[in-house]
């Protein structure tokens, strides 16, 4: 039975600004076993990306990690130095495919200097052996190793994205964060780099968190999906479970705006009004002023985490027992 590589327990990330305290990530708590694939999605704001970068340590200021624990591969990194995360989790453990590959790449670096600089520094090798190795990489994601010579802007987008993907392995992580990684790119490569993730999976055994706002993607690849709204995890559950019998009226009112190809003619739904401002939130659940289900309990308090099974989790008054 395989473990749990990656155990998140109430994390908070807050940004401190000027105006005031915008908690991006307040209380997700989530595990992730070797080898599963998590699916994290939601409105622009919702944190997931902050809680992404949180995943790697590298949250930008004023953010910063306000209390909760990250444990990957049995380690909580929370408590370790930037020095120590730098040199023995970050790209080792847990990786990104970080959100648009043409910035991820640096433009006046060959590809080759780029995938071999990590093994170089990480494990030593010499500039021969890590650009021999880069090559691998290169073959692995489906590229010639004679785009090892290239420039960024020699590539097409999904040839950049696929080398964006080899960074991310190179050290061979546990875990491999995809943060929407297929924006920007046509359907065609869309589906390619889709494919190449779930092949890459399966391959070499890691798991792979999906960040995006488009809940098709996610389909595609995920074992476990985490519905976040207003930076909590409102909806935690089976692939299956979350998509065909939605629980929480968010995720449900999510999957009704989704237009669909098959089936009866009907009227596209939309969710009314607007996230909430996180600097203040609202009192009870942050979703009540948009949920159709709202009670008068649901203003004044938060809502309880609903074990629905044991592994389908809600935040919502709906299913307490009262
Ligand atoms: Fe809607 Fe109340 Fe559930 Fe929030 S707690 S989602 S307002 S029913």
């Amino acid at each position: 039975m395989p473990g749990y590589v990656l155990e998140v327990e109430h994390l908070k990330t807050y940004y401190y600004t000027y105006k005031g305290i915008v908690k991006a990530v307040d209380d997700v708590s989530f595990k992730l076993k070797e080898g599963e694939s998590l699916g994290i999605a939601g409105e622009s704001g919702c944190g997931k990306s902050t809680l992404a970068y949180s995943l790697l340590k590298l949250v930008p200021p004023p953010g910063r990690i306000a209390g909760g624990r990250i444990v990957i591969d049995g380690v909580d990194v929370t408590r370790m130095s930037e020095a120590e995360v730098r040199s023995k989790v970050r790209w080792k453990k847990i990786s990104m495919v970080f959100q648009g590959a043409m910035n991820a790449l640096n433009p006046v670096y060959t590809v080759g200097y780029q995938l071999a600089e990590p093994l170089m520094y990480h494990k030593g090798y010499s500039k021969k052996e890590a650009l021999e190795e880069a090559k691998k990489y290169l073959q692995l994601v489906g590229l010639s190793p004679e785009v090892i010579n290239r420039y960024p802007h020699e590539l097409s987008g999904g040839m950049k994205q696929r080398v964006v993907i080899a960074m991310a392995l190179i050290l061979q992580p546990k875990i491999v964060i995809a943060d929407e990684p297929t924006t920007a790119l046509d359907v065609v490569v869309q589906a390619q780099i889709l494919n190449l993730l779930k092949k890459l999976q399966k391959e070499l055994g890691i798991s792979i968190i999906l960040i995006t706002h488009d809940l098709s993607i996610i389909a595609e690849l995920a074992d476990k999906v985490a519905i976040m709204y207003a930076g909590k995890i409102v909806e935690f559950g089976p692939l299956e479970k979350v998509f065909l019998e939605p629980q929480h009226p968010y995720t449900q009112a999510l999957l009704r705006s989704i237009p669909r190809l098959r089936g009866e003619k009907s009227k596209l739904e939309w969710i009314p009004g607007t996230p909430p401002d996180l600097r203040n939130p609202p009192l009870g659940c942050r979703f009540a002023p948009r949920c159709r289900f709202a009670m008068d309990i649901c203003r004044r308090e938060p809502p309880p985490e609903i074990q629905l099974a044991p592994d389908h989790r809600v935040l919502c008054w709906l299913y307490a027992k009262r």
